[in-house]
Formats: structure tokens, C-alpha cells, sequence
């Protein structure tokens, strides 16, 4: 058998790789939108500033500068508490005025719009703000506000490592806790494969603890239970079986070696040796006839029964079977008599219902006292036949019956054996009606007979062939 990977593993592996990639998607889809809304909100700021600062320029004397007034230095203080600086810059690129750390500012490629420019290694966002020139001197000068990156910076790095922390602490715990449930959940299995590894064939009566709740281990439980309780009874009858069939062999060859042995006591005369050969010769029919019905049956077991179903017409065939009893029946002073109106065609295998209803009528004159009578009645209802064997013989006790079509039961095991019985007939009679997709029971009144009713499919449906 080829190794895998135990079901706990392999659920864990998927479960920890479900979470670190949700989390890992999750993450990096917050720690992008939270760069871009902070990117964002500076360059807003950056703006804002600029505007503001922008009609604070004050041109007079066309050398533009920040007013210096007293009024605006809280303004400007404010900004620069911020952490902002900015300057104003003419065309060629000199500085006119500015606060802050203005004079860390490279000087800068565009006339117009963001960049993100390095000051002393740290970023910082810059914003150029082109303002027209004034009193007709010439071309126009910008204004570049700038605000150190330092911050946000500072945020992205701070959930960056959260997040880079975090997953991987996640993960380790996703782990212990797929284990932990899958351990759990597939706990009962485990112990259920060991209480199953520990039982052998000799201990079949033993059940899986049945306190389980009714979930999907608790029901694999209880199918075990149930396929365990078929096991067990197919052993009981398999051991039954091998001991009543020993018995049944038994029986004869003890009757043989008594006769045998008695007849070699002495010399005998040739009319007693004749009569020791045909007593022999009754043992030995029936040795063949019980290894033919044992036959039969293991045949059946092994689904090798032969089976060739034809058409054929049930009353023609249970007319030739009359015929063939009667002798016997007429000796022992009973009638048999073949009733009904229908004429049913059934599907089945000739030679099978033959020994069918063989069964059931030998069995009929064998228990039926003389003076009794046998019916055979046959009657259709559109979709199957129904053939009853009908005694007025002494009837089986209601106690009985639900046995009698078990292998080797027999009501009264003397008598039946006396004649000639084994058990097995009707043991054979309803395989061989369940072979044909049909049914058999008895009913029976004790003391006033018995009545075998066998049905079986029809070969075509009446209702269908009136079409
Ligand atoms: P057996 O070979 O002993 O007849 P069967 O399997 O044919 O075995 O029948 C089982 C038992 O059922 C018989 O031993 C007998 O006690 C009972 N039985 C069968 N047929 C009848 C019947 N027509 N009337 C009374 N008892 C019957």
C-alpha cells in the first residue's frame, strides 16, 4: 500500500494555507490603499499650504517675498512647526525667500506639480506652485512647498511589520488550531480502526461503543455495528450448517455399519444378505440424495445455480408432476388433484420448478396421513401466478414456521427423517423461488393442513398484452 499523507495533515496543510493566503491578500490589499490614502492626504496638504501661502507672497518693489509682518508670523511659525519649509525660486533658479529648512532643497527639475525628492536620505514631497510675475518684471517665479515623508513613512513601516509579523503568527496558531480540531474530529475514526484492528472472527459479537452521537462518525459506527451483526449470524449459519450436514452424514453411515456389521456376525443365507444390501442400498439413496441437495445449495450460495428461463406454460407443467405423484399418493390412499381456470405463462427455468414443486408435493404425501387429499390450485392476477399446494395433512405449529424453510429444520426430526427428509427441501425450494423473482409462505392450520403458495412474475403482463 502506497503512503499518503494522514487526512489530519493534509486537512491542517490546507487550512493554514486558506488563512495565511486570505491574510496575505487581506494585508496587502490594506497596506496599499492605506499607502495611497496617506500619499494622498499629504499632497492635499501640500496644496492647501501652498494656496494659502501664495497670497501671502508679497511683490512690492518687484522682489517678491513672504510678508514678514507680525500678523503672518504665527501663520508661518505654525506651518513651520509642521515640519513644512518652502521657498520662492525666480526663472533662473535663485532662491528670493523662504522658512524652514528651505536651504536643504536641491533645486528642482519641474515648474509645476509633485515630485518626491531626498533630503539627507530621508523623502520629502515637494509641491511647485508657478505664480505670475507682477509690476512687469520679466517672467514669472515659483513657489516649492515641502513636507518631510517621515511620517507616513513611519506608519507604512509600523503596519508593514505588523503585518509581516502578524501572518506568520497567525499561521502558527492556524497550525495548532487545524490540528487541534482535525485531531478531534478525526479522533473517533482512529479509535474506531483500533477497535476494528483488535477484533478477530473468533470475537464477532463485539460492537463498536454505540454512545456515539448521531453524526457522520456515529453512523459509521452503527453500519459496522450492522454489517458486524450480519457477519456474525452468516458464521453462526455457516457453523450451524457444517454441523447439521456432519450430522446428516452421520446418521446414514451409522445405520450402514450397524447392518454391515451385524450381518458379518454370523454366516448368513442369501435372503438375509438380500435384505442387508437393500437396507444398505435405501442409505446409500439417501446419502446421494442429501449430497445432491447440499450440492445444490452451495451452488445457489455461490450464485452458480444454472438458470435458463424460458416461456412456459406453469398448468401443462404441473399437470406432468401430478401425473408422476399420483402413484405414490394413490399407494399411501390420498388424492391429488390440479384446480383452476387460469393459465398463466411464466418466465422460469423448467428443470428449477419441476424440483420446486416436486418439493412441495413430496413433502405434501409425505406428511399427509392416508385418506387425505392434495390440491395444486393455479390462479393469475395480470401480473403474477399464484401456485398453492394444498394438504390436509397435520398442519405446522405456528411457532415453526417462521423456520421451516431454514436449511436442516425439521418440525419433527424423527419422523421426518423415518421419511426419508433431510431439511433442505424447502431451504432449496425457496432459492430457487427467489432465483425466479418470486415469493413463497405457508399457511397452515395445525391439525387440518397446510397450504404452500409460491408466486411468481408472469412472462407477460396480461395488462399489457391486452393492448
Ligand atoms: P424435509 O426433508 O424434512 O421434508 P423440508 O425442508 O422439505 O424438509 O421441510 C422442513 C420441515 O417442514 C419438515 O421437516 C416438516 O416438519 C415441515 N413440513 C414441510 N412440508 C410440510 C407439510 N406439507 N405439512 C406439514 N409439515 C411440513
Amino acid at each position: 500500500m502506497r503512503y499518503s499523507i494522514p487526512i489530519r495533515i493534509r486537512l491542517t496543510i490546507w487550512y493554514v494555507l486558506l488563512v495565511a493566503i486570505t491574510l496575505a491578500v487581506f494585508g496587502g490589499f490594506l497596506y496599499f490603499n492605506l499607502a495611497r490614502g496617506l500619499y494622498a492626504e499629504v499632497d492635499a496638504t501640500l496644496q492647501l499650504v501652498a494656496a494659502q501661502a501664495a497670497r501671502d507672497v508679497d511683490n512690492e518693489n518687484g522682489k517678491p517675498s513672504f510678508q514678514n509682518a507680525e500678523e503672518h508670523g504665527d501663520i508661518a511659525g505654525r506651518i513651520q512647526a509642521r515640519g513644512f519649509t518652502m521657498r520662492l525660486v525666480d526663472a533662473a533658479g535663485n532662491t528670493l525667500d523662504g522658512f524652514g529648512h528651505y536651504s536643504l532643497l536641491p533645486s528642482l527639475r519641474i515648474s509645476e506639480g509633485f515630485m518626491t525628492v531626498r533630503i539627507s536620505g530621508k523623502p520629502w514631497r515637494v509641491y511647485v506652485l508657478p505664480l505670475p510675475a507682477t509690476h512687469g518684471n520679466g517672467s514669472g517665479y515659483l513657489l516649492q512647498v515641502a513636507e518631510p515623508l517621515a511620517r507616513v513613512e513611519d506608519i507604512l513601516e509600523l503596519v508593514g511589520a505588523l503585518l509581516f509579523l502578524g501572518i506568520p503568527v497567525v499561521a502558527v496558531i492556524a497550525t495548532l488550531g487545524g490540528m487541534f480540531l482535525s485531531g478531534r474530529a478525526l479522533g473517533p475514526i482512529d479509535r474506531l480502526t483500533r477497535l476494528v484492528q483488535s477484533m478477530s472472527a473468533e470475537d464477532l459479537s463485539r460492537r463498536l461503543d454505540m454512545k456515539l452521537p448521531n453524526d457522520e462518525v456515529g453512523r459509521l459506527a452503527r453500519t459496522f455495528n450492522g454489517m458486524l451483526e450480519r457477519l456474525e449470524s452468516a458464521f453462526r449459519r455457516e457453523r450451524q450448517f457444517t454441523s447439521d450436514a456432519a450430522h446428516e452424514l452421520r446418521t446414514p453411515l451409522t445405520v450402514m455399519k450397524g447392518n454391515i456389521d451385524v450381518a458379518l456376525a454370523r454366516p448368513r443365507n442369501t435372503s438375509e444378505y438380500i435384505r442387508v444390501l437393500e437396507e444398505l442400498e435405501t442409505q446409500v439413496d439417501r446419502l446421494a440424495h442429501l449430497s445432491e441437495n447440499l450440492l445444490t445449495l452451495a451452488r445457489c450460495d455461490t450464485g452458480k445455480a444454472p438458470f435458463r428461463p424460458e416461456q412456459l406454460d406453469i398448468v401443462i407443467l404441473l399437470e406432468g408432476l401430478v401425473e408422476q405423484v399420483k402413484p405414490l399418493a394413490e399407494s399411501k390412499g390420498i388424492s391429488v388433484e390440479l384446480q383452476g381456470l387460469d393459465r398463466p405463462i411464466l418466465m422460469g427455468d423448467q428443470d428449477q420448478l419441476i424440483r420446486l414443486f416436486l418439493n412441495l408435493l413430496d413433502n405434501a404425501i409425505k406428511y399427509t396421513p392416508p385418506g387425505g387429499e392434495i390440491s395444486v390450485m393455479v390462479a393469475s392476477d395480470g401480473a403474477s401466478a399464484t401456485i398453492a399446494v394444498k394438504d390436509t395433512g397435520p398442519g405446522i405449529e405456528p411457532e415453526h414456521i417462521p423456520h421451516i424453510f431454514e436449511r436442516f429444520y425439521r418440525v419433527d426430526k424423527a419422523r421426518a427423517r423415518s421419511e426419508g427428509g433431510s431439511g433442505l427441501g424447502l431451504a432449496i425450494a425457496k432459492y430457487i423461488v427467489q432465483l425466479h423473482g418470486g415469493h413463497i409462505e405457508v399457511e397452515s392450520e395445525p391439525g387440518r393442513g397446510s397450504t404452500f403458495a409460491v408466486r411468481l412474475p408472469l412472462a407477460i403482463k396480461e395488462d399489457m398484452a391486452n393492448k
